[in-house]
């Protein structure tokens, strides 16, 4: 049974004012709040463990690497990868990117001509890792366009995938506005008309959908913890193991040697090879406690009452004179991103919500190719989990018309 009382009573931070009123917390596409299993697993490290891993043979040492492995093989289960040391910790989704994208071009995989796809949809840390490495490389970058409604013509991949095509690196959701995109389809391109490798950002599908890195068959899968009720700092880079074997280490340092002398160094084997330096150790077993409770609540639940937040708030601020929602007409998961005609600036309908007590996002949500498409300087966004109600929507509404007639 999915009882949303229960739910809620989990979250500590939910039971606060802001600014005299109850605090209606409508970021979680930019961080979701963490539930107390997540949060006392972290404490309960650094308590009862805190020590280094896989380096000491003191009895903390060990039990500290036992539980960060065993968050290792949870995050695994999760997303059904097929082998635990295809599942490499990282910072997050932007450091996920970059550790491909420095890896593959120190691997000598891009060369000069060569060219990598993204789309329009994506995340700056889905833009910028790209960039550069064409910048070092020579590699072209080309980019999968959207029609007014957000959604990626997929025609162009047809026109343009080929030989040359070295990576294709998409988000399954986008972040600004909150659409899913086709990454089955994608990938069946890819895979029939190129020998591209493909990389999937799951920053903002982990947290709603079940993943399973086999089934889509991509060759990477980045995602971050924060957005799915882990602690900040943590993330997963899942690469296949044939992939991975290949690849250049990343960083060096401690961690991710085989040997090291002065005449030469051999590196460690996966997952450790693109794991240098000392982990965030409490960090990473939390993640595996956000995966518990996921997984308790059930993937399919969280999907189910996120739908019903989104359809309904998509009708109750439609209801709203001249309030557009960007994407509005394509499939979406957990997000309405919006504005209101003649008031030019999105945050200061964030200023008037926030004093609501309502949090949400404004501005360019790190995407500011969609908000040049759609010729804005940002918008209004907010982003729902599990622990959102539809009386939080009704708030919302309330609070935009209150914004309207301040600012109008
Ligand atoms: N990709 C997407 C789709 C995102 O939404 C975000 C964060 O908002 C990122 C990448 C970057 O994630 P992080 O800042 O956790 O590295």
């Amino acid at each position: 049974m999915f009882d949303i009382k229960e739910i809620r009573s989990q979250f500590p931070i939910l039971n606060q004012q802001v600014n005299g009123k109850p605090l209606i917390y409508l970021d979680n596409a930019a961080s979701s709040q963490k539930p107390i299993s997540v949060l006392e697993t972290w404490q309960k490290y650094y308590e009862e463990i805190n020590a280094n891993v896989h380096r000491g043979i003191h009895t903390l040492s060990q039990l500290a690497t036992e539980e960060m492995e065993n968050s290792r093989k949870k995050v695994q289960h999760f997303i059904n990868a097929k082998h635990d040391y295809e599942v490499i910790f990282t910072r997050g989704t932007t450091e996920g990117i970059n550790l491909i994208a420095y890896s593959l071009g120190n691997s000598n995989f891009i060369k000069k001509d060569d060219e990598i796809i993204i789309s329009y949809l994506e995340h700056h840390s889905n833009i910028v890792p790209w960039q550069m490495l064409c910048e070092r490389t020579g590699a072209k970058l080309k980019v999968i366009p959207i029609d007014e409604n957000g959604i990626l013509q997929l025609d162009f991949l047809d026109q343009n995938l080929s030989e040359k095509t070295k990576i294709v690196s998409v988000n399954q959701v986008s972040n600004a506005l909150g659409i899913i995109n086709p990454i089955e389809e994608i990938i069946a391109k890819v895979r029939t008309q190129s020998s591209a490798l493909m990389v999937i950002d799951g920053a903002q599908s982990v947290p709603h959908f079940e993943i399973d890195v086999q089934k889509i068959d991509c060759d990477f899968f980045v995602f971050s913890g924060h957005k799915m009720y882990a602690p900040m700092g943590v993330g997963i880079l899942y690469g296949k193991e044939e992939i991975l074997e290949k690849m250049q280490p990343f960083h060096g340092g401690g961690e991710m040697i085989a040997t090291c002398s002065f005449e030469k160094t051999t590196y460690a084997g996966l997952p450790f090879k693109l794991e240098a330096g000392t982990p965030n150790v409490g960090g990473n077993i939390a993640l595996g406690a956000a995966v518990d409770f996921m997984k308790k609540v059930g993937i399919q639940n969280i999907r189910n009452h996120e739908n019903a937040l989104l359809e309904y708030a998509q009708k109750k601020l439609l209801e709203i004179d001249g309030l557009k929602i960007y994407g509005e007409k394509a499939k979406r998961a957990g997000v309405v991103s919006f504005n209101l005609e003649g008031v030019g600036i999105a945050s200061d309908v964030g200023m008037i919500l926030d004093k609501l007590g309502i949090a949400v996002r404004t501005g360019h949500h790190c995407t500011q190719p969609i908000m040049d498409f759609f010729n804005v300087a940002g918008t209004v966004r907010a982003s729902f989990a599990v622990f959102n109600t539809l009386e939080e929507i009704d708030a919302l509404a309330e609070g935009v018309k209150k914004a309207q007639r301040m600012l109008m």
